[in-house]
């Protein structure tokens, strides 16, 4: 499958693409001054080679024709230049080496001035083709041949210990901004106490200060909306035990029944919130005692299974005792095997119960295979209130209030409630508990 090389490019992180940026810079940067260099040398360049071939010019010409092997050494001792002929009848060298030139290499110097420069290692060569034959002139000093490879490791080097620096440098910069995205990590998990550290006082520093103070804003304003919940919570309290007291003194039946069924909604309604509060301030709470998990699971089901078909339960052979508040997790257990039975059709496709444990942790999971919940709605599904179907039926008719309790209750115990699902292939919710806590 082809990838957008600017989706690839967007997919990569803050730090790669600055990199890249000044990789990509440096390059650059690197060909406009070779450029620029190039175009200033150009001009004493193509004057030189010009020289260099009037010069060659005038020798060949001393030279006579057909050129004169004694008229060549005159160079050698006057000048330190040796010359090498190949003609059509005759060829020599002042060197009386010919062989040399097998050695070589030639290359275009400046093509608009039709000469050839080579190098065999040692020393340098100029070439001229003339209608005599070809003259090689070599100056008779030695050049040092250059060493590629060392300059090559050398570049190689420098350059991998410059980005390296570049690296850490940019790394050091954007420390602030690594902190930052930890930080929105957390307060996406639902973590709002966090708070980040901050070290500079740069832009980034400045985010993560607004961060801290907004993430502390939010805080305060949820709990002033807990604490106003509580408050309402427990003022509703008294006028509602004096209407479960005055409706038992109405004599119409059913006006009574229809009013106790309300009555009863919103105590159950009350006491849920109340218990939600109680367990958001004050974790010393929870009144923990030894308790064995699994005779709790077994009574629990008895309590709420309408038959014992409904479930498949796979539990530990012996008794896994750890310290709860029994009351709490009583209520945990019933609130997720009640969704079980209401969300899914137990009678056809019994709810998996299963217990097990581990050296340090117990995990309870009930998987259901009934409606699901869709993917959009399971992110929100611990928050009070949620419900997936918005509208209350007679079926489900519950406040979406039951499923945030149970998620506090576990964070209690210092464990944790999650959930898996699939529309239309069922729900698994998981409770872990520390065994020891
Ligand atoms: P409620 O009292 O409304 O059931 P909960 O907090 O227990 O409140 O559940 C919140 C919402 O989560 C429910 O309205 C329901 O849509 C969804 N839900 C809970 N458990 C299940 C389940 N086992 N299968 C499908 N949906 C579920």
């Amino acid at each position: 499958m082809k990838t957008d090389p600017f989706t690839w490019l967007g997919n990569r992180s803050i730090l790669f693409k600055l990199l890249l940026v000044i990789f990509f810079a440096a390059l650059l940067v690197n060909v406009v001054i070779s450029a620029v260099f190039h175009s200033l040398t150009q001009q004493p360049r193509g004057r030189l080679v010009h020289f260099i071939q009037g010069y060659t010019d005038f020798v060949i010409r001393d030279l006579g024709d057909p050129p004169q092997l004694e008229r060549a050494m005159r160079f050698v001792d006057d000048f330190g230049l040796n010359i090498y002929f190949i003609g059509k009848t005759n060829r020599w060298a002042t060197t009386g080496r010919l062989e040399d030139l097998n050695e070589v290499k030639l290359s275009r110097f400046h093509s608009g001035l039709g000469m050839d420069y080579g190098y065999d290692g040692r020393k340098i060569f100029f070439r001229l083709i003339k209608p005599q034959g070809e003259f090689y002139f070599s100056p008779d000093f030695v050049i040092d041949p250059p060493r590629h490879q060392i300059w090559i490791a050398l570049l190689v080097m420098m350059m991998s210990a410059i980005f390296l620096a570049i690296y850490a440098l940019i790394r050091r910069i954007f420390r602030q901004l690594f902190v930052l995205r930890q930080g929105v990590w957390e307060v996406s998990q639902g973590n709002l106490e966090v708070q980040i550290p901050v070290n500079s006082f740069d832009e980034l520093g400045q985010i993560s200060r607004s961060f801290n103070e907004m993430t502390a804003q939010v805080r305060g304003q949820l709990r002033s909306k807990e604490q106003l919940l509580l408050n309402v919570s427990h003022e509703l309290r008294s006028p509602l035990t004096r209407m479960k007291l005055q409706l038992e003194f109405l004599e119409d039946e059913t006006m009574k029944s229809r009013l106790g069924w309300e009555v009863a909604v919103m105590d159950h309604m009350l006491e849920e919130l109340l218990e939600s509060a109680r367990l958001e301030h004050e974790y010393g709470v929870l009144r923990k005692t030894p308790v064995d998990l699994v005779g709790l699971v077994h009574r629990c089901l008895e309590e709420v299974l309408p038959s014992p078909q409904c479930a498949r339960l796979t539990v530990p052979d012996q008794a896994v005792v750890i310290s709860l508040d029994e009351r709490r997790i009583y209520s945990l257990l019933k609130n997720l095997l009640e969704n079980g039975l209401k969300y899914s059709n137990p009678l056809q496709t019994p709810l998996q119960i299963n217990l097990q444990t581990t050296s340090t942790e117990v995990y309870f999971c009930l998987q259901d295979f009934g409606e699901g919940i869709p993917s959009e709605d399971l992110p929100h599904i611990f928050e009070a209130f949620y419900r997936v179907d918005k509208s209350r039926n007679q079926r489900t008719g519950g406040y979406g209030l039951g499923l945030a309790l149970c998620k506090k209750i576990a964070e209690a115990h210092g464990g944790s409630l999650s959930v898996q699902s699939q529309r239309g292939w069922g729900s698994t919710f998981t409770l872990r508990l520390p065994l020891v806590n």
